[in-house]
């Protein structure tokens, strides 16, 4: 009877992926609030649940489509395995997740003339900057370490810039999430002037599965060069496990672009 009403569930949940309409649906919302730690039947395996979802969209709909499902159901086979209960909050991660699978600008609302600071970053904007780099991770193209990583860069004017890894057959031209958002920020925004000089980066967050989505060697130092003083929030996929430091914490002694002032 429960496995049947959590298919039910599982079914009205799916099946709303694409609605736009979510929000409305009471009987969703009811689910949801009900059922705070709804236990997730071990006879619920992956391929089952994948099938479920495969047969809730058309052919064209997987095909379009089919990064950011694989993702979500891959999120969704980890938070099932990782607690037999799942939290309301990781229920109403994944209701968010479903809400967002259209490529967007997200942007946080400012009054006309206000900037953001790294001071003025609020647990709520750091929370949805948590959800875009969540929701870009599913984008990923990791064909080959199956390691799916999103970031998502806030500056100053409230624009959130987001992005996945992306790897090559050619390793070495592996990018990392941090750099792709980088550059999706920068190619935004620089409009000939220095975004460094400006701060105009005032924060990232990085997310990747198993805690702790701390920068390589090479993000920290292509970070650097925007703003030292930038706040870098790594989190868990479910968003818990978050930890916040300045890019300066975790490149101590940097070689930046001041550095070549010096030298003439
Ligand atoms: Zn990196």
């Amino acid at each position: 009877m429960f496995l049947f009403i959590f298919r039910f569930f599982l079914l009205s949940f799916v099946f709303s992926l694409y609605s736009q309409e979510l929000k409305s649906q009471n009987f969703e919302k009811a689910k949801c609030l009900n059922h705070q730690d709804l236990a997730i039947s071990k006879l619920l395996d992956f391929d089952e649940l994948k099938s479920l979802m495969e047969k809730s969209f058309t052919s064209i709909e997987k095909i379009k489509k089919f990064s950011v499902i694989d993702g979500f159901y891959k999120d969704f086979f980890y938070l099932k395995n990782l607690n037999d209960n799942l939290s309301r909050k990781s229920l109403n991660m994944l209701k968010q997740w479903s809400e967002k699978t259209q490529i967007k600008t997200s942007k946080i609302d400012l009054a006309e003339d206000k900037k953001l600071t790294k001071e003025s970053i609020t647990s709520a904007i750091k929370e949805k900057l948590i959800l875009e780099a969540q929701r870009a991770r599913t984008f990923a193209y990791a064909p080959y370490s199956k390691f799916h990583v999103g970031a998502a860069i806030l500056t100053k004017n409230g624009n959130i810039y987001s992005a996945a890894n992306f790897e090559n057959a050619a390793y070495g031209n592996t990018i990392c999430a941090e750099r792709s958002a980088i550059a999706k920020a920068v190619s935004s925004e620089n409009r000939g002037v220095s975004l460094q000089q400006n701060a105009d980066i005032i924060a990232i967050a990085i997310v990747i599965r198993g805690g702790g989505g701390s920068p390589c060697g090479n993000c920290r130092q292509a970070l650097n060069e925007f703003n030292p003083n930038m706040l870098v929030i790594m989190s868990d996929v479910d968003g818990e496990n978050v930890v916040e430091k300045n890019l300066y914490e975790l490149l101590p002694m940097a070689f930046g672009p001041s550095n070549l002032d010096k030298s003439n």
